[in-house]
Parts: structure tokens; C-alpha cells; sequence
């Protein structure tokens, strides 16, 4: 496994990834922040399938952190995580530092899409224009033919789809499932922030989601019911403040009145310090049902 730590030695890393031996070799890209567990690695794995190369990228990205988040303290346990991507067969870790992402007099940021503005967006204002502009950076510089991201942060999946649609940027964006602990928590490298207690209480939110699917599935159709429902669980668990618990449309998130799947449930909460998100795609139900 080569380690690139800047633009030169990307490019010529890259490079002899589609050498001549390689000609034609699709390369995927699995961009991360480090601090890895399973969750990345299934992303590394769809990777693989896919593709016959594969680049992940760590960086902290500071640009979509905003002040008072935990962009000091974010974990970077960088010896284990490479060892783990050494492990899973992962061709070319990318480590860049902050001034080679963002050189001085680099002033230029994306614009994100409008399905940027509600959800995280409204309770992290700049945090997807950084994201966008960050995973933009990255396409480029890798010159990836996929990428890969997680369900577990489905509106930035669907941030990075629709910027790399409206900015005609050749690369396939495919979405991977999210993965979770065998309670029902969903990985997070920001589980490690929570206490046992903490950890119990985390647990509700992927039960408001699983509460308000089988409400769904028990023929609930009207949409406020169905939020006020995941409100009501999230809120007797303890989570200490509710940011969102929202069912809405999966390709423009805006909220549904009247609960015809597909749908997305998307949930956010705040244990003690620790913010957390989850969310639950519900199928359009078939024909025959
Ligand atoms: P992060 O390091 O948190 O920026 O995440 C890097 C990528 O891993 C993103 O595309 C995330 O959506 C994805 N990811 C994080 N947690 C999970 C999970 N539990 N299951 C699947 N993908 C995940």
C-alpha cells in the first residue's frame, strides 16, 4: 500500500495505478476523515468490488467544521488506521495536509446544492459548502472514476450527487448502506465520545427510526404523526436536544405531508456533547402489496 502525502506524489502514485500494465484500471475513491471502523471499511470493500483500484483520502477537513465544533479534538488514531486500510487491501492511502488541500490565497468554495439548505444544513450553516468543496478538491486531484460514500450521512451523499450532476463532473457517486453495532448504533467515530449511559441513550435513535418505519408499515400515512412520534421517542430516551426527527422526500428532502413511500427518515440529536445522526430509507411498496 503506497502513502501520499502530496500533490506529487498523488499524481505520480495515480499514475502508476492506470500504468501500462494497468491500462484502463477504473480507480475508486472512499473519502474519509480517518478515526475508521467497519462503516469505512464496508465503503472500501464496495470499493473493491467495483473497481480494481482503490484510494482513501484522510483528512480533518477544517472547512466544514464550525467554530466550537470538535475539529481540535476530532480522534486521529492515523498508525491504526492505516494499518486497517493496509489490512482491508486498499492501494493508495491519500494523508494530505491542510496547506496541501487549501494552499495559501486559496479562496475558492462551492456553492452547494439546494439540498444542502435544511437538515444538517440549517443547524451547521457553512458545513456543506466545506464538505462540497473539500470532496470536489479530492475528485480532482485522484482523478477517481467512482467514489464512495455512506448512507449513514445521506444528505451529503446527496449533496456530492447533485454537485457532481449540476458541475458535469465525470465520476460515478455510488451510495453504500450504513453499518452498525449489533445493539442497532450506527458507526460513528464519534461513538467513542460517549460514556456507557450516553451510549444506551444513543441507541434511540435508530429505535425512533425502526418505530416510525412500522408505523408506516401499520399504515400511518399522515407525516406530522410519523415525526411526532420520533420526537416523542427521542425525547423520553434522554437525548438531551432533538435537532431534527423529519420524514421526507428522498431526493429533495423536503418534508412529506402525506407518507407515500420511498421515503427518508433522518434524525439528529445531541447526547451530552456528542452530536448524532441516523436515518432509515423506506422502499416504495410494491405493486402486488
Ligand atoms: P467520515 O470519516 O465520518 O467523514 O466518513 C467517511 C465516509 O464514511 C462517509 O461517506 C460516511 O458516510 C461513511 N460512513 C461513516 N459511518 C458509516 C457507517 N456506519 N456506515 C456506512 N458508511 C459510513
Amino acid at each position: 500500500m503506497k502513502i501520499a502525502r502530496t500533490r506529487d506524489e498523488l499524481e505520480s502514485a495515480v499514475s502508476s495505478l492506470r500504468a501500462d500494465g494497468n491500462a484502463g484500471r477504473t480507480i475508486g475513491l472512499v473519502p474519509t476523515m480517518g478515526a475508521l471502523h467497519d462503516g469505512h471499511l464496508s465503503l472500501v470493500r464496495a470499493s473493491r468490488e467495483q473497481c480494481p483500484a482503490t484510494i482513501v483520502s484522510i483528512f480533518v477537513n477544517p472547512t466544514q467544521f464550525a467554530v466550537g465544533e470538535d475539529l481540535s479534538s476530532y480522534p486521529r488514531p492515523i498508525g491504526r488506521d492505516l494499518e486497517m486500510l493496509e489490512a482491508a487491501g486498499v492501494d493508495l492511502v491519500f494523508l494530505p495536509d491542510e496547506a496541501t488541500m487549501y494552499p495559501p490565497g486559496c479562496s475558492t468554495m462551492v456553492d452547494p446544492p439546494a439540498v444542502a439548505r435544511a437538515l444538517e444544513g440549517a443547524v451547521r450553516p457553512a458545513h456543506f459548502r466545506g464538505v462540497a468543496t473539500v470532496v470536489l478538491k479530492l475528485l480532482l486531484l485522484t482523478g477517481a472514476d467512482a467514489a464512495i460514500f455512506g448512507q449513514k450521512d445521506y444528505q451529503q451523499s446527496l449533496v456530492v450527487r447533485h454537485m457532481v450532476r449540476d458541475l458535469n463532473v465525470p465520476v460515478q457517486i455510488v451510495v453504500s448502506p450504513i453499518v452498525r453495532d449489533d445493539d442497532g448504533l450506527a458507526l460513528s467515530s464519534r461513538n467513542r465520545y460517549l460514556d456507557a449511559d450516553q451510549r444506551e441513550i444513543a441507541l434511540s435513535l435508530n429505535r425512533a427510526l425502526r418505530g416510525a418505519a412500522s408505523a408506516i408499515e401499520l399504515g400511518e400515512t399522515d407525516g406530522d404523526a410519523v415525526m411526532a412520534g420520533m420526537m416523542q421517542a427521542l425525547l423520553e430516551s434522554g437525548v438531551d436536544q432533538v435537532n431534527y426527527a423529519v420524514v421526507a422526500d428522498p431526493e429533495t428532502l423536503e418534508l412529506i405531508e402525506k407518507v407515500h413511500p420511498p421515503v427518508v427518515l433522518l434524525v439528529a440529536a445531541r447526547v451530552g456533547t456528542t452530536r448524532l445522526i441516523d436515518n432509515l430509507v423506506i422502499q416504495a411498496r410494491s405493486a402486488s402489496e
